[in-house]
């Protein structure tokens, strides 16, 4: 009896049985597990086979004229039936669970990871993006017309990610340096503006544009900065400043320290 027929077997046998207790029955690791459930769906027709991490793994038997989805049924004790919706999508799913994808909603995907470059999408990611993308990606995506529930899913999760977007480049554009504000120059205050993804990052960036430098400026270029900002702001210097002379030192203490220069 070969090794998938065997497992098959256990599956009819013991259904709901956890897919590590499989793999410890019949000593197998995770990858070769999916190996054996990969061979065994090859022979089920009109079963299908059924992994749940929660709810173990079932053989259900399958009705080919109704929806392909499965369902759980019953709390603990329960068991997975067939749905018995109609087959609505060309994957043979009903509404609920169809996983069809129209191709308005792929031609917004595709944008949206051209957009995200290599990151993976997210609010924080699309931040960095203008006001004018983010708008025009949050009205493609309005004229999504989704067809199953999970694009509706979908649809709905994306245009949250984007509301947070927006929220996160209006509050960036809103948010003023505070103690420095009226160092930086504004040509650079714009650049911060644009260009700061994080707090964190934002609060860096502060401190090198107080010594109107940019922020991979190195050791040398910073210290060479800081002497002729500071003869410029010695309060004992001609039209000295003390207020300035401090914010001109703490933003040279903090840069040397956040790059681990001594
Ligand atoms: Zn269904």
């Amino acid at each position: 009896m070969t090794l998938h027929a065997r497992v098959l077997q256990c599956i009819l046998e013991e259904p709901g049985t956890s897919k590590q207790r499989l793999c410890r029955r019949f000593d197998l690791n995770r990858y070769r597990l999916r190996r054996v459930f990969q061979k065994i769906d090859e022979g089920l027709s009109g079963r299908s086979l059924v992994q749940d991490d929660l709810n173990g793994v079932w053989i259900v038997a399958m009705d080919p004229e109704k929806c392909a989805g499965t369902i759980w049924l019953g709390g603990d004790e329960g068991g997975y039936v067939q749905c018995s919706g109609p087959r609505e999508f060309a994957d043979g799913r009903c509404y609920d669970h169809s996983g069809w994808e129209n191709p308005e909603m792929i031609a917004f995907e595709r944008r949206l990871r051209w957009v995200a470059g290599p990151c993976e999408a997210s609010a924080r990611v699309l931040a960095q993006l203008t006001m004018t993308v983010l708008e025009d990606l949050a009205e493609t995506l309005s004229a999504v017309n989704p067809v199953t529930f999970r694009q509706l899913q979908e649809k709905k999760r994306l245009a949250g990610m984007l509301r947070s977007a927006m929220a996160f480049v209006r509050w960036k554009q809103r948010a003023r340096p505070s103690a420095s504000g009226s160092w930086i120059p504004p040509e650079f205050a714009e650049r911060l503006r644009r260009s700061s993804g994080n707090t964190f990052e934002f609060a860096v960036k502060q401190h090198f544009l107080v010594l109107e430098v940019t922020s991979d400026a190195g050791r040398d270029e910073v210290v060479k900065a800081w002497r002729k900002l500071a003869r410029r702001y010695h309060p004992d210097a001609e039209g000295g400043d003390e207020e300035r002379m401090k914010l001109i030192n703490l933003a040279k203490d903090r840069i040397f320290l956040i790059r681990g220069w001594d």
